[in-house]
Formats: structure tokens, C-alpha cells, sequence
């Protein structure tokens, strides 16, 4: 299969972010005030007008969290954590969201594999990416995880039998807000991306030759 990484281009990170934040903050807010102006107005649909406002005011919330997540320092916590323990946390805690749609999580806990890391980022990096396994399932779905080591190398893959990313779609993964769905931030892969950065790793997309998509996480060892 081709690998290919993810990359930002063309404007700055910081660029993106701030038009993106803009954009996506002024259109929930110009929505809330056509709403309110109906509702002062005196009309008749209040319930499913205060339902499209609560909607638009979470995925303002939503929004800000995240972009919280990103401002955090960079303060270094890093240490020597179990590999196997943290993905066995975050499975732990999506296993009822996975449920929900159906979808199995399949991973053999095999030896003990240790990288130099902050450990709640990494944990971050792996969640977001099973999520949007899960998230991309349609009527239900396997995920694989497996974690193998080169010499310098550690990699965990998260195997989806999904519907895949269309070829068109794929260099605009971890462009601030660039999502396909509904609800979707367009968030997680960029922080995904940062966070490996930050950790001397990085993140590499491939297509399934079946199908689905596979993410591999790419963290360096530490040599002893
Ligand atoms: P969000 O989940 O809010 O949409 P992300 O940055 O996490 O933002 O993901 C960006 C986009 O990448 C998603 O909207 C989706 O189109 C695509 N994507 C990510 N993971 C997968 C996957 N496993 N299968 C198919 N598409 C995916
Ligand atoms: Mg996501």
C-alpha cells in the first residue's frame, strides 16, 4: 500500500487556525442571532428553534475544548510509559461507544513496549484516531490495533474495514477544520499531527488494499 503523510501547506498553521476559527465561530453566532430575532418576534416554532440553537452552541463548545487542547504549553511530562497499557486504557474507554455502532475492537496485548512520552498526549493521539475509526463505520465494523518494533522504530496501526478516505480528500486530513461530517471539528487529526511532532514521531495514512483505511502512529524508541 502507498503511504503517505500528512502534511499543512500553503498558509501557516497559525493562519489556518485563525481563519478557521473565525469562520467557524461567526456562523453558528450569525444562526443564533437569526433565531433569536424570530423567537423576540413572538413566532410559533419555539421548540425546534431553541433545538437548532442548543445545536449550534455545542458545536461552539466543542470547538473552543479543542482549541483549549492545542493552547496547552508544551510543558515536557515526559517518561518512560507501557505502550500496551495506555492502548488499553483508551480501548477500555471507547469500548461503549464502539458497542453503540456495532463495531469489535480486536487487538493481542503481546509484549511490553516502552516509549519516552507524555503520556496523556499520546493517549490523546490514540483516541482521536479510533474514534474516527469507530465514527467512520457505517451499519458496523472491525478495528484492528497492532504495535510492532523496528530498531528505532515503534509503530501502532489502527486497521479500519470502513469506508475508506476518497483519494481527492486524503492530503486534507489534519488541516485545521477540514471535516466531512456533520457534527465533525476537523480538529483531531491536526492535534494528532502536532502532538506526534512534538514527540520526534509522525503519522502516516494508508488505504486498505481490501478495504478501510489504516493510521499508523510512529513514535521513535529510545535508545538505550
Ligand atoms: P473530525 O473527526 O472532527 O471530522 P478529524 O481531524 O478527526 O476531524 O478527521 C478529519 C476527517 O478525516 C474526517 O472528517 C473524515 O472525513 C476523515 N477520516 C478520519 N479518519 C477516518 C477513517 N478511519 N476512515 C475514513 N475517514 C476518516
Ligand atoms: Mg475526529
Amino acid at each position: 500500500a502507498e503511504e503517505m503523510m500528512i502534511r499543512s501547506e500553503k498558509m501557516s498553521v497559525a493562519g489556518q487556525l485563525a481563519a478557521g476559527i473565525a469562520h467557524e465561530i461567526r456562523n453558528p453566532l450569525t444562526s443564533l442571532k437569526g433565531f433569536m430575532q424570530l423567537l423576540q418576534a413572538g413566532v410559533n416554532r419555539k421548540e425546534e428553534y431553541y433545538k437548532i440553537m442548543i445545536d449550534e452552541i455545542e458545536k461552539m463548545e466543542t470547538i473552543t475544548s479543542e482549541l483549549l487542547f492545542i493552547s496547552k504549553p508544551l510543558t515536557d511530562n515526559r517518561k518512560e510509559e507501557n505502550v500496551e497499557v495506555m492502548v488499553h486504557e483508551i480501548v477500555a474507554l471507547l469500548l461503549p461507544q464502539a458497542r453503540l455502532k456495532n463495531v469489535e475492537i480486536n487487538w493481542k496485548r503481546q509484549e511490553k513496549h516502552k516509549i519516552y512520552c507524555d503520556r496523556s498526549q499520546i493517549k490523546q493521539v490514540l483516541i482521536n484516531i479510533v474514534k474516527n475509526a469507530i465514527e467512520a463505520m457505517v451499519a458496523k465494523g472491525e478495528i484492528e490495533i497492532t504495535i510492532s518494533a523496528s530498531d528505532s522504530e515503534l509503530e501502532i496501526a489502527i486497521i479500519d474495514d470502513g469506508p475508506g478516505i476518497p483519494e481527492e480528500i486524503i492530503h486534507k486530513l489534519g488541516e485545521p477544520f477540514f471535516t466531512t461530517k456533520k457534527s465533525g471539528t476537523g480538529l483531531g487529526l491536526m492535534i494528532t499531527k502536532q502532538i506526534l511532532e512534538k514527540h520526534n514521531g509522525r503519522l502516516a495514512i494508508e488505504q486498505n488494499i481490501s478495504k478501510g483505511s489504516t493510521f499508523k502512529i510512529i513514535l521513535p524508541l529510545p535508545s538505550d
